[in-house]
């Protein structure tokens, strides 16, 4: 018996008309790019089975979106293999396509859609997500859902914008609970109910769009006829299901039980690194919350009172809790910001005393003002922060300590905070795999006071923002080993 996705997660796109007599039910998945525990691909299977239709997976890459560059090329198309690899033992059609120049793809969607009864996607609140969906909703005949399957709270759940953490910790140690019962399945395409496709049904559609094929992308200059930013290498690390699952298993292994007191140390290699695969959607955050609690055998007899505390709330051991605190409310924090408030992105979007700090301070002496491209070359006086600079060219992040640094340091080498916050935005998302999520305007916004109070004494430059500095990082943390790496 097939199951069913919450309706809390499912939202009406547009009012189109289920089309009886269609060939299939699509799934555009453009942000959930992944078979397992994904709401999204799950309300498409029970449409798919509830219709008796076929299902056709539909992953595209767009060519010409702003930043897209080689790493990212890569580590997306990497993920697509291992959809497509996963979709060869199942009874669906999994059609990946790559745009091969600006605008081939342009039609496609809607070509694909004259098979459908019905559409699913993606309801990932930022970056051109939002914008995308309600231009292609206007378009087609048929109805188009859009699925939440960002993170363990539904999104349409809160009915506020959270400003500070410990009040979005306090109501989500009240509210989550009721939803950890409604898990999205691990296998979703592990159902007989399907009805095969037929082998054709993609034949037209694909005579004008080829699926892409990826080994050949995946090959040596497989991008480079691309208009992509190719001065954005890919890095080491391989997207994809396959490599997150096996990089939750090494840090449940290897790392959990060190998670706290690690975590925030620069030379050590403490955190779990999941970033780019939530963000990419190649694993879920259910996915990771699940093994979690399985690693600490826990169960919902555990939880303790809701208090609003960073430590004790779900019963397990003190590592386990702090990984959860991010995972649970740092994270998900950022996506209420993103899905509540369509200015998350403009300078204007501040918590008031820090735009009226920081404008009391914008005449302030600078003894020192950098350029974009002195801070994207590392060309600053300080050696920390030209190492965080190029840990983010070189590996795609930055050690998440020297991320806030980073970032507060831009507020005080630059002319003005809106300067600060364009060049953060830029370098941030044009290297960073974890870019263009939510949680990147939430670090983002943080050093310019968003979810944050007021500190004194007042400062020069910062007013009454959060300061911090080099000189106090260097002595509260080790960094011979971090430095030597990324000296130059
Ligand atoms: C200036 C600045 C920019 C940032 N840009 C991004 C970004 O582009 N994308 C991004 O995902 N995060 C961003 N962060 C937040 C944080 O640095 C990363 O989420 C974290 O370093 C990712 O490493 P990890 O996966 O090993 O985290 P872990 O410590 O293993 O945490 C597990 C997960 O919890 C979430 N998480 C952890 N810390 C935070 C945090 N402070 N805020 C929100 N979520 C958190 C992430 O999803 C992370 O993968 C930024 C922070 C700052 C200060």
């Amino acid at each position: 018996m097939v199951s069913c996705v919450p309706e809390i997660r499912i939202r009406k796109a547009n009012r189109g008309e289920l089309i009886e007599d269609a060939e299939c039910v699509v799934y555009w998945m453009t942000a959930f790019r992944r078979l397992r525990y994904n709401f999204a691909l799950q309300h498409a299977r029970d449409l798919a089975v509830e219709l008796s239709k076929p299902l056709v997976i539909f992953e595209p890459l767009r060519v010409r979106y702003r930043w897209a560059s080689d790493r990212f090329h890569r580590f997306i198309i990497e993920g697509m293999r291992d959809n497509a690899v996963a979709c060869q033992q199942q009874q669906v059609l999994y059609f990946p396509y790559v745009e091969p120049k600006p605008g081939a793809g342009s039609g496609l969607l809607a070509k694909l859609a004259e098979l459908a009864a019905v559409v699913v996607t993606d309801d990932f609140p930022c970056f051109f997500h939002p914008t995308m969906i309600q231009t292609v909703a206007r378009k087609l005949p048929q109805p188009l859902r859009v699925v939440d399957s960002n993170c363990l709270m539904p999104l349409a759940h809160a009915e506020r914008t959270f400003t500070v953490a410990h009040s979005y910790r306090r109501w989500m140690q009240k509210e989550l609970p009721q939803h950890l019962q409604d898990f999205p399945e691990e296998q979703p395409l592990d159902c007989d109910q399907l009805k095969p496709p037929p082998k054709q049904l993609l034949q037209a559609v694909q005579k004008s769009w080829p699926a892409a094929d990826l080994d050949a992308l995946l090959a040596k200059d497989g991008l480079c006829e691309f208009e992509i930013d190719h001065s954005v290498p890919p890095v080491d690390q391989s997207g994809g299901s396959q490599s997150a699952g096996q990089l939750l298993d090494q840090f449940i292994q290897d790392r959990l039980g060190s998670y706290d007191e690690e975590r925030n140390e620069p030379n050590a290699r403490g955190s779990s690194e999941l970033s780019p695969y939530l963000h990419f959607g190649h694993v879920s955050p259910h996915e990771v919350f699940e093994r979690i609690m399985k690693a600490e055998r826990w169960n919902p007899d555990k939880l303790q009172k809701p208090n609003g505390k960073v430590n004790g709330f779900w019963g397990v051991g003190e590592n386990a809790e702090a990984f959860l605190d991010q995972l649970c409310t740092w994270r998900e924090i950022g996506f209420n910001m993103s899905w509540r408030e369509p200015d998350y992105d403009q300078f204007d979007s501040l918590p008031e005393w820090s735009r009226k700090t920081m404008k009391a301070h914008i005449k302030d002496d600078r003894e020192y003002v950098y350029s974009l491209e002195e801070f994207e070359q590392a060309q600053t006086h300080d050696p920390i922060w030209n190492a965080a600079q190029r840990q983010l060219v070189r590996e795609g992040r930055i050690h998440n300590y020297l991320r806030m640094l980073w970032g507060k340091k831009i507020l005080h080498w630059t002319k003005t905070p809106r300067d600060a916050l364009d060049i953060m935005i830029e370098l941030n998302n044009k290297y960073a795999l974890d870019g263009r999520d939510p949680n990147s305007y939430s670090g983002i916004f943080w050093v310019l006071g968003r979810y944050d109070r007021a500190w004194g004494p007042e400062r020069p430059i910062f007013g009454k923002i959060r300061y911090m500095t080099s000189e106090n990082t260097a002595k509260k943390h080790k960094l011979d080993a971090y430095l030597e790496r990324f000296s130059d």
